[in-house]
């Protein structure tokens, strides 16, 4: 097989403590909000990072967002990627994970002759899970989701990987190209290399493509494209906790726990 070409998609999300939602058109407000990348994605990105170091290959970035996330995925030029593509254009604001998977799957296409596709398991503001399995949907290809360990069968072209369930694991095997999400916490991810920090920051290994760059039908992108709409935004009322303990023996403290059970106390 060439070299292995994979593509890591990684969303730069508001550090959770300065989450804000608009209450008037109930969208994230990320001005002023310092971001970082999703913490899942950097086990993504370790595990593209591994897979470069066992088998070659070449590691592609690709967000979608504004321009001022860029400082954000260069660290990732530091960690050892080759490349980043940043997808960011008004046109493609207001995207749900509709058009947003469209959105990231036309640049998969335009980047071209990709063999693996990482992702995150969720991401830690919008969480839906759902960019994965959306991208290869539109892709027409395979996907294994939440996977611990990915290995590459370079002669028979699939990719390999294990997944945790109850009681034991699974090892499943699909033909590339595919995408693969990652469990979050599967790994450690590596430090970036601080010497290459300034190098990372200035180096031309960025590609900006605008919603005309990118062989997508206009409505299905950004808020054009997106048919789910946010109805109503509530803050969930906050409930008081309270510690009881139940004395006397097993008999007596089960019989107070179903009355506190019953009597919803
Ligand atoms: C009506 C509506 C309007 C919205 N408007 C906006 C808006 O204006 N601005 C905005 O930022 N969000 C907006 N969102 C949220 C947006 O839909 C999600 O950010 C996006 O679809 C990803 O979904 P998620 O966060 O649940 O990702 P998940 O599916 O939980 O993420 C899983 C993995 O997919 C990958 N991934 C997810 N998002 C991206 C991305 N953008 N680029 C690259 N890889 C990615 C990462 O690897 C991540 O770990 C809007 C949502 C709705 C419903």
């Amino acid at each position: 097989m060439a070299d292995l070409k994979i593509v890591v998609c990684v969303k730069i999300v508001p550090k959770p403590e300065e989450i804000r939602v608009d209450p008037e058109t109930r969208l994230l407000q990320r001005v002023d909000t310092r971001s970082e990348i999703n913490p899942p994605d950097m086990n993504a990105m370790e595990m593209a990072l591994s897979l470069k170091d066992r088998y070659g290959g070449r590691i592609s970035l690709l967000s979608m967002g504004p321009p001022y996330f860029e400082p954000n995925l260069r660290v990732a030029l530091a960690m050892g990627a080759d490349h980043i593509y940043l997808l960011s254009d008004q046109k493609l604001a207001g995207a749900d994970t509709l058009a947003t998977t469209y959105t990231l799957a036309e640049a998969i296409r335009k980047i071209g002759q990709v063999n693996l596709i990482l992702c995150g398991e969720e991401s830690s503001d919008g969480a839906t899970g759902q960019v994965p399995p959306g991208l290869a949907e539109w892709l027409g290809i395979s996907q294994l989701t939440l996977l611990t360990e990915v290995n590459i069968d370079q002669e028979k072209r699939v990719a390999r990987g294990r997944r945790e369930i109850k009681g034991g694991y699974e090892i499943l095997e699909v033909p590339m190209p595919c995408v693969i999400s990652v469990k979050t916490a599967c790994n450690e991810p590596r430090f970036m290399d601080f010497s290459l920090r300034s190098w990372a920051q200035e180096i031309d290994r960025v590609t900006v493509w605008d919603a005309s760059s990118l062989a997508a039908e206009p409505d299905h992108i950004g808020l054009a494209g997106s048919p789910t709409i946010v109805t109503g935004l509530a803050e969930a009322p906050y409930r008081e906790r309270r510690r009881q303990f139940l004395t006397g023996n097993q008999d007596e403290v089960v019989q107070q726990l179903a009355d506190i059970l019953k009597n919803g106390q």
